[in-house]
């Protein structure tokens, strides 16, 4: 655990018992801390550390609290504050993330931070599988996997890899890194940052982590973070811009890491390592053996020359678009919660569709988005949509074929799911249940 020791004796007022909130309460009861912890929408979970209770955000101590520990999932500013961070801003309360206080820990160890509106995880979680091939002591987390104050400090000679979503870099001050990685911005979150250019300011925010001899990698691109790069690099910054074309050339890239936008991750994974001073060897073999994550471009199931790709985390059209790029003869299901733009760049990536499976409360617009471009079938539900895409899929590359099913929503999940988890689990078991049965009957075209 990282315990923020300069801590001890504070009040502070921790707002949503998540993972994040949890993890905040058991470092700052560690560090002597006194918390007062409230969330609108879950009871208190048994077994608070002993300096932890649960009492409404109105009865905190407001004259004497220190700070509060919001989740990331709370509105602290845009579209409406909550009310206790309104209530925090009035009395003049820090509004501060979880990571904020593994921050105030001051671990020893070097640190990454890994930010961008695509990638994140992807990027996190190569570079920590590098560097433990390099026989680095390693921790990974932040916003994906652990909650920083979980983490181990790995020591002087170690690294903290830190995930960073756009809201934790707006509530982190004390953010530093020896490495940062601002991999692209896209417009996403919109309604939490007032616009565009707010969330690109949150974004923007990791380069000032970096002190004189640290490295920002920035993903390449003729947006914002180009823009940013160039201004960080006019100001005397030490940064580099990857592209796909930045691998080394002798690189094979693990079939988790397929499309070019995951070359794009991975060059921007290699100039930290190489950064840090990790091995070519061990890059090179990581870059090869990187097993990807859950939930993207995640491989779930194969039958009949039909491959089921689970990339549930595409949750908007850039990311779904760069799906789209990375296979051929696709069966793909869309839909879900849609976000601010649509399809956005998705819709012109679909040349090598052959139909598209519409689903959720986006699927009449998306429709609409791809008339002419491709056929479409509005399916419904998930199920529906899988066992459709699959009874065309293997009827009409037939015993020799090699087609894929896609899922990539472009689409928030929260209308028919609890998170893009549970939307990728049931794909994974409707896809591992086709394989096993053979079944695809189901689903009917409009
Ligand atoms: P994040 O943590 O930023 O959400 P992930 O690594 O979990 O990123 O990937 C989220 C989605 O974005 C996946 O669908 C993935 O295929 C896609 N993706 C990954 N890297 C990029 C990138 N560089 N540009 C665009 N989309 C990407």
């Amino acid at each position: 655990m990282l315990v923020p020791h300069s801590m001890s004796g504070k009040q502070v007022g921790i707002l949503g018992l998540g993972l994040s909130g949890m993890a905040a309460a058991r470092a700052l009861d560690a560090a002597g801390a006194t918390c007062w912890m409230h969330d609108d929408g879950r009871p208190a979970p048994a077994g608070l550390p002993a300096h932890a209770q649960s009492v409404p955000w109105q009865d905190w101590p407001w004259d004497r609290l220190d700070d509060m520990v919001i989740s990331p999932g709370i509105p602290h500013d845009h579209p409406t504050p909550h009310p206790a961070a309104a209530r925090a801003s009035d009395a003049g309360v820090g509004i501060i993330s979880e990571i904020e206080l593994a921050m105030r820990a001051a671990p020893q160890a070097r640190l990454v931070a890994v930010t961008g509106t695509n990638g994140k995880s992807t990027t996190t979680a190569l570079i920590g599988h590098c560097l433990r091939k390099a026989g680095m002591a390693v921790s990974v987390g932040g916003n994906i996997g652990d909650a920083a104050c979980n983490l181990q400090d790995p020591g002087p000679d170690g690294v903290i890899v830190l995930e960073l979503s756009s809201y934790q870099l707006e509530t982190t001050p004390s953010l530093h890194a020896e490495v940062v990685l601002l991999l692209n911005i896209t417009p996403d979150h919109l309604e939490r940052h007032g616009g565009m250019d707010g969330y690109v300011a949150a974004k923007a925010r990791i380069l000032s982590a970096l002190p004189p001899h640290g490295l920002a990698v920035f993903g390449e691109d003729h947006g914002p973070v180009g823009r940013l790069a160039a201004e960080f690099v006019a100001a005397g910054g030490r940064g580099i811009t990857v592209g796909a074309d930045d691998l080394p050339a002798e690189a094979g890239l693990s079939p988790a890491l397929a499309g070019p936008h995951n070359a794009v991750n991975a060059a921007a994974a290699v100039a930290c390592l190489r950064h840090l001073g990790a091995d070519a060897a061990d890059i090179a073999g990581g870059l090869a053996d990187f097993v990807g994550l859950p939930h993207r471009m995640q491989h779930v199931a194969q039958h009949k020359g039909v491959a089921f790709i689970n990339d549930s985390k595409a949750t908007n059209g850039v990311a779904a678009a760069c799906a789209l790029a990375a296979f051929d003869s696709i069966y793909w299901i869309a839909g879900g919660e849609a976000k601010a733009d649509g399809l956005g760049p998705a819709a012109a990536a679909t040349q090598k569709v052959e139909r598209a499976y519409l689903i959720g409360s986006a699927a009449a617009d998306f429709a609409t988005e791809l008339t002419g471009l491709v056929p479409v079938s509005l399916s419904g539900d998930l199920e529906s949509a899988t066992h459709a895409a699959f009874a065309d899929a293997s009827t009409a590359t037939g015993a020799a074929g090699k087609a894929t099913i896609l899922l990539a929503p472009a689409a928030a999940s929260f209308d028919q799911f609890d998170s893009f988890v549970a939307r990728g689990d049931a794909f994974s078991a409707i896809a591992r249940q086709i394989a096993a049965t053979g079944s695809g009957a189901g689903g009917a075209h409009a």
